[in-house]
């Protein structure tokens, strides 16, 4: 790893405003690149997790007396530090999760603008008044922080999505426990070493670390001191952890797996078109949930734009994402490369054909060379599945309706892209399109001004935005009477 401040690689969970050693009981954090070992971190469990729910009780009667001032501030302090850290923390993000430094960059300037952003928001938690019922009554709404929060983050963006889970939670004066996911536990914690940094108080951030997900999960879902959960992560386990959590009727956000369609019509700028496809389906080697998944396109121009986005693939270089102008970086590891290669390998079983490519490859298991994929039909596994890959599967088709149809038969409903430029069209396939974000010439759409979720089975809740406050706010009605003489 190239020298970086060593006060932000920290090996252990950070509990009640401590580092938790387990001595004996470590696993190693492996960089995807070379397969490397970068370090080795202590192994929490459900013991620990408990801490951490002891920790965010006690400190919760204080963080929610402060002001929302005063927990601004915090937060303010916490984004100034992560920017003025901004290298190091790619370089960690980079040598555990293999993205490119150039994208790791971009996710921690992501990750800390939902930080400045509810910090500013903190301030704007407003209440209502309603007129009452007699004369001698008056409606109060006023809105409270939920209580005890308890996260679970991916390895895809182990900084981001940490970062607009926790920010929105500290703001409406919420405490709040991650786990973080064991292939990428080092950017939760150098995280953790910035919040102490920050002046943010013992209980307040807590992350817990170790390769029993399971277990930890339990205590996560499972303690009724808790009042929310959010997770970000598959759907599959995503609706184990629901159920988890019905035990205690929490409050859920359910950031969850997505199959986003990619919908280019005959009239669109092919051109942006091809850069959208790039921007949204090879980040991160493929492996976003917002990831294009399946490119439908028209008729008219699917063969022009197959020839033109497999052109576009050669100019992309693949390889250690250390490394200078490196635009695909490894897999997080061999099974992934495994699971995407059996999805291309049963669509060219029943007929599709993968466009020949010749970018240079480097040494090492976990990459995989980004392709495009045509004469795939919508019921292949490789379009109905999320691939979490660098692979382009296209499907042709024919009429606005029949786009339509084939893009919402699916079970989830993440982000969903858009190219045409007739006005009158973008209205009626974005209202048609049952997802909870549409691009609409655009290939990248996230930020923290905007609400980020899904629909169907990609979850509830939003992140982002002020509704991304809401979400760790309760409402409470307050009748005031004894008004008249
Ligand atoms: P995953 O397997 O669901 O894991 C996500 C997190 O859940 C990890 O921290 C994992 O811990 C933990 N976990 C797994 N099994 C668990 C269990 N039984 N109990 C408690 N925790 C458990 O997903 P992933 O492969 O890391 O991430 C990729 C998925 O996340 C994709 O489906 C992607 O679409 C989705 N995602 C969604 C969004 C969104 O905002 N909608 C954003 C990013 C990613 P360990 O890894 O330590 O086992």
């Amino acid at each position: 790893m190239k020298n970086l401040n060593a006060d932000l690689l920290r090996q252990s969970s950070y509990i009640n405003g401590q580092w938790h050693a387990n001595p004996g009981q470590e696993f190693e954090i492996t960089n995807p690149a070379n397969g490397a070992v970068i370090c080795e971190v202590a192994d929490a469990g459900a013991e620990d997790a408990k801490l951490a729910v002891d920790a965010a009780a006690a400190a919760l009667p204080a963080w929610r007396a402060k002001t929302a001032k005063q927990r601004s501030s915090v937060l303010r302090r916490w984004y100034e530090l992560i920017m003025q850290n901004q290298e190091d923390l790619a370089v960690l993000l980079t040598t555990e999760q293999g993205k490119p430094l150039v994208e790791a960059r971009g996710e921690i300037a992501y990750g800390a603008n939902y930080v400045e952003w509810f910090a500013e928001e903190a301030k704007r938690i407003y209440g209502d008044t309603i007129p009452g019922a007699s004369s001698n009554s008056r409606i109060i709404v006023i809105k409270q922080g939920v209580g005890i929060v308890s996260a679970i983050t991916p390895w895809n963006f182990p900084n981001a999505m940490l970062a607009r889970k926790a920010a929105p939670a500290l703001a409406a004066g919420c405490t709040f426990i991650v786990k973080a996911a064991a292939e990428t536990p080092l950017s939760a914690l150098a995280l953790a070493e910035l919040a102490e940094q920050a002046g943010i108080p013992a209980g307040v951030f807590n992350v817990v670390v170790g390769k029993s997900s399971s277990d930890i999960g339990k205590v996560l879902t499972q303690d009724p001191r808790i009042a929310k959960f959010s997770f970000t992560g598959s759907t599959q386990v995503g609706r184990l952890l629901l159920k988890q959590c019905a035990s205690t009727v929490k409050k859920t956000s359910m950031e969850l797996g997505g199959n986003a369609p990619f919908i280019v019509f005959d009239d669109a700028d092919l051109d942006a078109a091809v850069q959208g496809a790039i921007a949204s389906k090879f980040r991160n080697a493929g492996q976003t949930c917002v990831c294009t998944n399946r490119i439908y396109a028209q008729s008219g121009i699917y063969t022009e734009f197959a020839n033109k986005l497999n052109d576009a693939l050669q100019t992309l270089s693949i390889g250690n994402g250390q490394d200078d102008g490196v635009s695909i970086g490894p897999m997080i590891n061999e099974e992934a490369v495994k699971s995407v290669q059996a999805l291309i390998d049963d669509a060219v079983q029943q007929g599709a054909q993968v466009r020949e490519s010749k970018q240079a490859m480097p040494d090492g298991a976990c990459y995989m060379r980004p392709m495009v994929v045509t004469g795939v039909d919508s019921a292949m596994k490789l379009a109905q599945e999320e691939i979490f890959g660098p692979v382009a599967p296209m499907i042709e088709f024919t009429s606005e309706e029949q786009v339509i149809e084939l893009a919402n038969d699916t079970e989830v409903g993440l982000a969903s892209y858009v190219y045409t430029r007739d006005i009158g069209r973008v209205w009626r396939v974005a209202e048609a399109l049952e997802y909870g974000m549409v691009g609409i010439n655009e290939g990248i759409i996230s930020n923290e001004m905007a609400p980020f979720g899904g629909v169907k089975q990609s979850g509830n809740g939003r992140e982002g935005s002020k509704y991304g406050l809401e979400d760790y706010l309760e409402i409470k009605y307050l009748c005031m009477g004894g008004i008249d003489k």
